[in-house]
Order: structure tokens, then sequence, then C-alpha cells
């Protein structure tokens, strides 16, 4: 059906959703692909493969973000920036879910509340970008979109269909083993965790750490010894996926219409069947692609699925209500997380007024506010390197932390970039990364990660917050 024959509402939404309703709408960062039939054929053998996450999950992920929205429970999300199809291997894989576990007990210490984890994993596989042109090499070539689309290498720049299917079982292998090692006691809290604290210098920071890890340690001895962690709760933990919902086709071929699980047999309240995006738990709307009468836009407001979007300095604060009332027209708490990335420089001056936006709407307390302190920190340092400074990202989450406790709002959650390897992508932190140590080991072919320190790090000092 075409836009025009759709009766428009007020906010320039057709009032009927159908998985493909966004097709006729404006579309940003679209890839056009060379070969259509190709195309096709990929797409119908994503709508034929079972869903990856199934929609019992999902609800439950949407009970607990509905806690954290209510400020109950606190929302850890992380992983890479672009998730390559090589990451999809047990050591990579291993590392990111130890470093996440670790990261949520001590955010537990420290906030007194329960932690949602959720990895930026099993499907982050497409990015934006700002351009569609890059020099690599001294070349110029299409610029890299992300193994969904293309390859990194200069001869596999051109988008290829068949890395549709290819993503959907890199995503779904990836999955299977997060929830193979999570079944079978990777998260066992009885093990002793390796907090490897040998690098931090500073005496200060140190005792703080080696506080939690004493009091971390001593209390999953107490547990052992009473018997406590035999309780089945303690021996597994949820891990969710995300992924920025980027490429609508993949999306709608993976967005499925079933049963509802919170549906009650004769309620007038819930419906026997939704739509659920199945292709992970958790999507978001990216910065560049959040415009109200967009694609992305159209294409979220009808999935069942906890969504974020990514809320950036140009986002005007009436926006984000139009958002709301679009994405969220029946105001479930804990449906959408604001995920603010504004930079250190900026975030004092736009986020008031954005939580201001929010709060004193007909949506108060139902977002989950959630602080990206990555993508606002972004720098290029000599020969054209990517990276951020740690003392950046920490200063826009304290001060992110700061203002809501001053606007009288809850701090939800942290969305960041990060990976388990011992990588040297972001510059500080106890390691005292500099511009010289970058090249040691920069393996991210997106944006620059923290590593698995510098991740521990900030977690400690967002714990040091809640304690103070
Ligand atoms: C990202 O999360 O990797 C990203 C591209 O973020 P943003 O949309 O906030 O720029
Ligand atoms: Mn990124």
């Amino acid at each position: 059906m075409s836009e025009s024959t759709l009766p428009v509402t007020a906010n320039g939404h057709s009032p009927e959703w159908t998985p493909d309703s966004w097709r006729p709408k404006p579309i940003k960062q679209c890839p056009e692909y060379p070969d259509q039939t190709a195309l096709s054929k990929s797409l119908a053998e994503l709508q034929r493969l079972p869903p990856i996450v199934h929609p019992k999950e999902i609800t439950r992920l949407k009970a607990l973000l509905r806690d954290v929205a209510r400020g109950e429970a606190f929302l850890l999300q992380g992983g890479d920036c672009a998730e390559l199809f090589d990451y999809c291997e047990q050591g990579a894989i291993e590392s990111k879910i130890k470093l996440l576990l670790q990261m949520s007990l001590v955010l537990i210490w420290g906030a007194d509340k329960r932690v949602v984890r959720i990895g930026r994993m099993a499907g982050q596989y497409a990015k934006p970008r700002s351009s569609p042109m890059e020099m690599l090499d001294g070349k110029m070539v299409p610029s890299f979109r992300g193994d969904i689309l293309n390859g990194f290498h200069p001869d596999e720049r051109e988008l290829d269909p068949a890395r549709l299917v290819k993503a959907y079982h890199h995503s779904s292998a990836t999955l299977n083993y997060i929830r193979a090692a999570i079944s079978s006691g990777i998260a066992d809290l009885h093990r002793p965790l390796d907090w490897g604290l040998g690098h931090v210098r500073d005496p200060v920071l140190k005792a703080k750490y080696s506080e939690a890890v004493n009091f971390l340690t001593d209390m999953l001895r107490f547990m052992h010894t009473i018997g406590a962690d035999k309780n089945e709760k303690l021996d597994t933990v949820d891990l969710f996926t995300s992924h920025e919902g980027l490429l609508l086709e993949y999306e709608q071929a993976l967005t499925r219409l079933l049963d509802n699980p919170a549906h009650a047999p004769c309620s007038t309240t819930t419906k026997a069947k939704e739509y659920y995006n199945t292709s992970a738990h958790f999507l978001w709307i990216g910065d560049r692609t959040r415009q109200i009468d967009g694609a992305h836009v159209e294409f979220f407001r009808g999935i069942t699925n906890p969504i974020g979007v990514k809320v950036g300095p140009t986002t005007p604060a009436d926006d984000l209500l139009a958002l709301l009332r679009t994405l969220n027209p029946s105001r479930e708490a804990g449906k959408i997380t604001l995920i603010t990335r504004y930079g250190a420089a900026k975030v004092a001056d736009l986020l008031p007024a954005h939580i201001r936006a929010v709060e004193d709407s007909e949506y108060t307390r139902t977002v989950v506010w959630q602080c990206d302190p990555m993508h606002g920190n972004t720098q290029s340092v000599s020969g054209g390197i990517k990276t951020r400074a740690f003392s950046d990202i920490f200063s826009e989450l304290q001060q992110t932390l700061r203002i809501h406790k001053e606007q009288r709002s809850y701090l939800g959650g942290v969305h960041l970039e990060l990976t388990g390897d011992a990588v040297t992508e972001c510059l500080g932190g106890s390691e005292g990364l500099d511009e010289d140590d970058l090249s040691t080991n920069y393996t991210s072919f997106c944006d620059p990660r923290l590593n698995e320190k510098q991740a521990l790090e900030l977690t400690f000092l967002v714990a040091d917050h809640y304690r103070n």
C-alpha cells in the first residue's frame, strides 16, 4: 500500500502498522543492493528460518526494564561497536560474558540494586556511516558498513545480500553459545573471579577497588559456606542480546506475529498475538535514524520488544515527546530506553532540558534513562586514529549521574562499547594509555572500545557514586 492511500494521524503516522509499513517512508542509511534477485532470495530464506529469540524472553526483559524505569534495578548494556562475524568464537564470547558479569557484581555492590544485563552481542553487525566513501591504505573505497552488508577488506566493499543470511547464522551461533555457557556455569558465582587490579597505581583508587573486591569475595565465600549459592538463581544469570535496528529489511524478515505470553484467556487488555522482532531481545534506533516521520520510527512503533532511542546533541526536546507518543502511546513503563550521548562538554547544557521535557509530561517515570558516555566523546588523533579519553567518558557519566540527582530523576543504566580483550583503543585509565600506546593492540574496525581494565574501572567509579 502506498503512503498516500493510508489515513494519516496528527503526528504523521498511519494508524495501521504492518511489518512493511516503513517502506514508503523517507529512510536514512538505506543500502542500495546491486543485485535485487539475490536480495529477495536472502529475505525469503530469513523469513523461513526460526526466531532467534523467544517472545517469553522478550516479555521477561520488559518486566525487568519496568523495574529499572521505576528506579528499582540498574541496566548494564555493553559490547562491541561493530561485532564482526569473526567474533563468533568461544574465547571472545566468554570474555565478554565474564566481563559483563563482573561489572554487574560491582554495580550490585555499589547501587544495592538488581542489575539487568544486555550485551551488544549476537547481531550488532550493521553500522551507520557518516560518509559513503572512506580512505583505506591511501585509496578511496566504499565505507565499511558492518559485516551484515560488506566486508572490511577493500575487495569486499560491494554490498552482498548473502551476508544477511550469514548474519542470522552468526547471531544464532553466538546466542547459542551464550545460552550454553551460562547454563553450564560460566557465571557460577562461587568460582574465584580474576579481578586483576595490578595495573592500578593510584593508592587511593586501589584501596577503593580492593574494598569492593574483598567485600564481593567474602560475600561469595559466605554464600558458598551456607549453601546459598546452590540456589538456581545464582548459578545462572540472564544475559539478553541487543543491536541497532538499522537494516530494516533484515529486521522485518525476523519480525513475526506470535503468541503473547502475557495474555490471559478472556483478557480484554492484552492481545493474544503480537508482533515480536525475534532478531534480538532489545533493539535501538541510532542517532542518525530517529527522524519522527522516517522509516525507522515507523518500523519500531509496531514491535512489542523493549526499544532504545539514541539521544544526541541535535535532538530538540519536542522531538523527544513526539517520539515517546509515537513509539509508546500506551505509556508502558520500561518500554523505551532513552540513551543519552552528548559528549562531556555538552551534557550539562543539554540533559536538564531533556529530563524536564519527559519527566514533566505524561511520560513521567516511564522511561529508562541510560547514559552512553562513548559516542559524544570520539576524537581523532595523529594519523586519523579514532579514540576516546577515559577521562571524557568518566566525566560525561559523572555529570549525568549528578544531573539526574539534581533533577530528581533516576539514571537507570549505562551503555558502553567494551571488549574483554586487552585492546589499546581508548586513552587513559589507570593503565595510563597514551597516544603512542594506541598502536599496540588496536583491533576495532569501528569505534574505540574500553578494554577489560578500563571497563571495570569505570564500573567502580559508578559504584562509588552510589555508595557516597
Ligand atoms: C553506536 O551505538 O555504535 C552508534 C553508532 O551510536 P549513535 O547512533 O549514538 O551514533
Ligand atoms: Mn559505536
